[in-house]
């Protein structure tokens, strides 16, 4: 039976406990992560995968200090520079260019596979992570100067701080005893690879209507990655029914953008909800990612606020070892909680607020108001594009180009 002892042992290697790992590795500290599945492999000969994300220009810098940016944008993704919002009552439609706020982009599709693979092999190909993998964690034994971990495989590592980036069902969260808010959207998000007559012009084009918004995402080849959400009943009968039949809904949802839907690839959907954990730190333990919060996918900000947390947390214990504090201490932990727990729950009510004005007809004159003043005041779409750039509010230094080099020099 192993028993080593690490400066911070990871529980999960998706997109976000991966990129922590990269992080925490080029800083210094000594690291393990633990991962049930090891990562699909990025195949840039198959099709585009159903799983893509927009990552945020903040994310993008975080990403270039976990050493991935450079090879994920030269693969299989692709930039856009203007966002363009509609209502399904037929109001004029909202649009937000990058150039005017002096952004070079607004953000880039990239598939989940590309971005997981890629850390993988960073953290995989260093040789500064130990990786446990297949193996799952079974338990956390808390302690006042370390925390043991336990796995299913029998293994035992002991770390100054475990980290959760083990998903929205967290096991390293229920260790904890940490109580989350759940609210069920009853909500599906359909997700499929849509060719429209035109191609995409590098625009993330978003409707709402009655039941949830339709959302294209331009992809490299001028097709588009659909995120499609509707009540979950009305999901099942849209994944159930023929190409067709699907293809001739998709196109009235989405008339008067790009013209006809003529090819559309397999179709997937997943349940959608708002989860709120009380806390994201116990004893020499932290959250980050889902395992901390869920938010809706509508303004695409799951995984961006996932590789904030990553950053504020790197940030937070790099200058707890520079002072000569534990890094596992409340001390230190405490701001991170309260840093994060803000920023996320701001952006997940946010979304929680644009889901409710645009879901039904009722709320008509409130959303022509609201679309008004986001149209008329520069300030406002301001403040709502540099939330969603990833830079705005409290973003962490690593998001608004500090280098990791930068934050060990003080
Ligand atoms: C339809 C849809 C569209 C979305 N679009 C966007 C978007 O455009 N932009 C965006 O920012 N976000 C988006 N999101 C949200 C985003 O996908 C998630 O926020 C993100 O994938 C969460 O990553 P994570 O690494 O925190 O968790 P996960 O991806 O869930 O990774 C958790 C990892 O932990 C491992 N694990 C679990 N339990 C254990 C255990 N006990 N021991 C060891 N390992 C374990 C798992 O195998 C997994 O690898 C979208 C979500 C949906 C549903």
């Amino acid at each position: 039976m192993t028993n080593s002892h690490y400066d911070v042992a990871i529980i999960g290697a998706g997109m976000v406990g991966s990129a922590l790992a990269s992080l925490l590795s080029r800083s210094g500290f000594s690291v393990a992560l633990v991962e049930a599945c090891e990562p699909q492999p990025f195949d840039a000969q198959a099709d585009v995968g159903l799983r893509v994300s927009a990552i945020s220009p903040g994310s993008a810098a975080v990403l270039r200090q976990a050493g991935v940016w450079k090879s994920i944008s030269t693969q299989r993704s692709r930039p856009y520079r203007r966002m363009q919002v509609e209502d399904g009552a037929q109001l004029e439609p909202l649009l937000f260019d990058a150039p005017v706020f002096n952004l070079e982009r607004l953000g880039t599709i990239i598939e989940n596979t590309l971005v997981q693979w890629s850390l993988w092999q960073v953290v995989a190909a260093g040789g500064l992570v130990d990786i446990y993998c297949p193996d799952k964690l079974d338990g956390i034994e808390f302690g006042p100067q370390q925390n043991r971990v336990k796995l299913i495989s029998g293994k035992h590592i002991s770390a100054d701080l475990v980290v959760g980036a083990d998903g929205a069902s967290s096991r390293v969260r229920k260790a904890m005893g940490i109580r989350q808010d759940y609210r069920a959207y009853n909500q599906h998000g359909l997700v499929a690879v849509v060719a429209k007559q035109e191609p995409n012009p590098g625009v993330a084009w978003q409707r709402f209507m009655p039941g949830g918004p339709l959302a294209f995402l331009p992809l490299p080849d001028g097709r588009s990655s659909i995120v499609w959400t509707r009540p979950s009943i009305e999901a099942e009968r849209l994944l159930a029914m023929d190409s067709e039949v699907f293809m001739a809904e998709l196109d009235t949802a989405s008339s008067g953008w790009l013209g006809r839907v003529e090819d559309c690839g397999p179709r997937a959907a997943f349940p959608l909800s708002m989860r709120l954990s009380d806390r994201y730190v116990a004893q020499r333990t932290a959250l980050v990612g889902d395992a901390a919060h869920v938010v809706h996918p509508l303004a695409g900000q799951g995984v961006n606020l996932g590789f904030a947390d990553t950053a504020a947390l790197t940030e937070s214990i790099i200058r707890a070892r520079f002072a000569g504090v534990d890094i596992g201490s409340a001390g230190v932990l405490q701001p991170y909680d309260r840093w994060r727990r803000a920023e996320s729950e701001a952006m997940a009510f946010g979304m929680h607020a644009l889901r409710s004005l645009f879901d039904g007809d009722g709320l008509l004159p409130l959303r022509r108001v609201g679309m008004a003043l986001v149209k008329r005041s520069w300030v406002v779409k301001d403040l709502f594009l540099q939330r969603a750039a990833g830079i705005g509010g409290n973003a962490p230094k690593l998001a608004t180009g500090a280098t990791l080099q930068d934050l060990m020099q003080g």
